[in-house]
């Protein structure tokens, strides 16, 4: 049995998780409309990836036999304008997710549940590479984005990513 605490937090992470896809899909259409396909694909994928996750809160919910408790995904209330908007946006997102990980964490070490401070650590793994991956973004479009060629150079390169499913398994 899963603490009440840790269930109520998994389950609000359930929700930032497809409000993350949401974020994503939000940045990738504002790129779609910009011309930057490239970008949006990036973000289509990035959204992908949020859904995947909230799948496996889910999953690890259902597997301890906690209830879900799916709520009402916040409109992303985000005025983007520059084509770097998204990115920063982007980045203090997850740093805040990140926070919100530690969060659950935190109450699950206060409970000696040592099964979900397990399940934790690839989240923990993950937020690390969000976030690296966030501020990359920022330090290219930095360096090329205010290019036409460099930013069609870049447009091309987030082009190229492709879907692949969480390393995470439950
Ligand atoms: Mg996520």
């Amino acid at each position: 049995m899963l603490n009440e605490k840790v269930v109520q937090l998994l389950n609000n992470q359930v929700n930032k998780e497809f409000y993350s896809a949401y974020l994503y899909l939000q940045f990738a259409n504002f790129y779609v409309e910009e011309g930057l396909n490239g970008f949006a694909n990036w973000y289509q994928i990035q959204a992908q990836e949020e859904r995947d996750h909230a799948m496996l809160f889910m999953q690890y919910m259902q597997n301890n036999d906690a209830k879900v408790t799916l709520e009402a995904i916040d409109k992303p209330a985000i005025d983007l304008k520059e084509k770097k908007d998204p990115l920063e946006t982007g980045l203090a997102h997850e740093q805040y997710v990140t926070s919100l990980i530690h969060a659950i964490y935190d109450a699950a070490a206060q409970e000696k549940d040592f099964r979900t401070m397990q399940f934790l650590d690839w989240f923990i793994k993950e937020q690390g590479e969000e976030e690296t991956n966030a501020s990359d973004l920022i330090k290219k479009m930095e360096l090329f984005g205010s290019d036409a060629k460099g930013l069609y150079m870049l447009d091309q390169e987030l082009g190229g990513r492709v879907y692949t499913a969480p390393s995470l398994t439950l």
